[in-house]
């Protein structure tokens, strides 16, 4: 469905539960072949869909702003920070699987000690529609590259892109299997977290992570669960503030403010609040929403978001929040013009949850121990942008969250080199980078004897002088031993 004029585009099959087992009975059966091809063949297979992907971008643009209403040149961009992460998972997933050699201590010394990394096998890939290319490709393409075969369920406002990220694989590669896509609803999600995948990663809210969660326990299903978040930007005395605000602003309302790394609260130094303030105003009196090729940023995707965003407006406002730019009038389905609402009580809903839409709350501190602080109580964890000439590492270290950008907003997502999730009801497990990769693997140990020792720890034929021997090389080495 377009959201902007709310006409359907195209219709797409609901997948059963017999479709999805089907899906990823087929990606198993493909798993020992795509493993076979080794690091080189995959690597080859993957840099040819990122080249196709590229090629045919305009197209996959087209759908993404078609079925969320972005404007094209935000498609582009998620994209095209996509494809950057194929790319770098193809190439560098050799390296970092790299079988590794590790000491094997004292008591242990005539033995070899080894640390393989192996692809899980299926993985299931559950995404939301904010992000419909960056957001799932983020666990996609790091899985494949690992060596596993990949399922992916888009969210339902967002079918076709995930069905043409799974026709432009195969007709890319020619390879059956390797990464197919079901499409459907929640109900469908859920028979992908009970279809036996080796590793299901999720992302979208906190709420249905919960659920998906619970789903996999059953069948112990390990998960990776990248979910919501409250993102904070913290601006300290000394910072750049136009630079500050234009970021701030940007992330807060950029794609209608539906970026789970986005802007939700701001924490500015008392000091320089009010200047921080007067060029937010300029900067968010200047844009307005629209359709694509019209607006700085489009409608709510989910029609259903709108009653969210305003029950934080409202509930800032009735806790005595001042509004400095637009208010409860500023929804209006299915577009919500640009809010500013300062000095919003911390209890506040607009403080404490996910708002989801272009709205931002600016609230004064005295200190940057008071920001880390009331940054720290939220229940989420995602990211955050702290703004310091001199502190910023300082403040960052102090943050319990994920990632971090200091004087700059959301730059860690366009690092292919650091993982990217989050603590708390942010979620658990990394995407993105070395930790992305080995987040689909396991670990195997592989230790082997190099030679015999004459002391045999290992069977029954071991004396009590033997394990008097023990005890005695502890004591020397201080529990240096292993
Ligand atoms: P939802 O949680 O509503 O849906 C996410 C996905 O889960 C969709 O594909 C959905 O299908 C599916 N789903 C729904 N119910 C179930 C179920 N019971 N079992 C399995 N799967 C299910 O999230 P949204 O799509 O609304 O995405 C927005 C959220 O995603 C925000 O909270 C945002 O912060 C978060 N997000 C987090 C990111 C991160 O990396 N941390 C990045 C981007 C977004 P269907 O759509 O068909 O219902």
């Amino acid at each position: 469905m377009n959201p902007v004029t709310g006409e359907s585009i195209a219709s797409h099959a609901i997948a059963s539960q017999a479709d999805v087992n089907e899906a990823v009975a087929a990606a198993r059966e493909v798993f020992p072949y795509w493993q076979a091809m080794g690091f080189k063949g995959r690597k080859k297979a993957l840099l040819q869909w990122n080249s196709y992907l590229l090629e045919n971008i305009d197209d996959l643009v087209e759908i993404v702003s078609l079925e969320t209403g972005k404007p094209t040149s935000d498609a582009t961009l998620e994209a095209s920070l996509a494809l950057s992460h194929l790319g770098w998972a193809a190439r560098n997933a050799e390296e970092i699987m790299r079988t590794s050699y590790r000491s094997p201590g004292a008591l242990m010394a005539n033995m070899s000690a080894t640390v393989e990394r192996s692809p899980v096998g299926v993985v299931g890939v559950i995404g939301p529609w904010n992000y419909p290319v960056f957001t799932p490709m983020g666990s996609i393409s790091y899985a494949l590259a690992a060596g596993n075969t990949v399922v992916f369920k888009p969210s339902e406002y967002t079918p076709a892109v995930g069905k043409f990220l799974a026709d432009s694989f195969l007709e890319a590669t020619g390879l059956m299997g390797v990464f197919t896509c079901v499409t459907g609803l929640g109900e469908t999600g859920k028979f992908l977290c009970e279809s036996g995948v080796d590793k299901l990663a999720f992302t979208g809210s906190t709420a249905t992570a919960k659920r998906v969660a619970a789903t996999c326990a059953l069948s112990m299903t390990p998960v990776v669960l990248e979910c919501g978040g409250k993102d904070p930007v913290i601006v300290d005395r000394d910072a750049d503030l136009k630079k500050a605000a234009d970021a701030a602003i940007w992330s807060a309302m950029s794609n209608a403010g539906q970026t789970c790394i986005g802007a939700e609260r701001v924490y500015v130094h008392h000091d320089v609040a009010d200047k921080f303030i007067e060029h937010c105003l300029r900067i968010a009196s200047a844009i307005k929403p629209g359709a694509p090729g019209v607006g700085n940023y489009g409608p709510a995707t989910m029609p259903k978001q709108l009653a969210i965003i305003e029950g934080h407006i409202k509930d800032a406002i009735a806790r005595g929040g001042k509004v400095l730019l637009g208010g409860i009038e500023s929804v209006h389905a299915p577009y919500v013009d640009p809010v500013i609402i300062a000095d919003v009580p911390e209890d506040s809903t607009a403080i404490t949850e996910e708002t989801f839409g272009p709205t931002l709350v600016i609230n004064r501190v005295a200190t940057m121990e008071e920001a880390v602080a009331l940054t720290n109580a939220s229940r989420y964890g995602l990211g955050a942008s702290v703004w310091s000439k001199r502190n910023g590492k300082k403040i960052a270290r102090s943050l319990h969250c994920g990632m971090v950008s200091i004087n700059s907003v959301i730059a860690f997502a366009a690092i292919a080199s650091v993982p990217f999730g989050g603590v708390k009801d942010s979620g658990y497990g990394r995407i993105h980078g070395p930790e992305g990769i080995l987040e689909f693997t396991y670990a195997r140990s592989v230790v082997r004897t190099r030679f015999h020792l004459p002391i045999a720890f290992t069977s029954f034929k071991r004396t009590a002088g033997n394990d008097k021997l023990i005890v005695r090389l502890n004591k020397i080495l201080k529990g240096r031993l292993g």
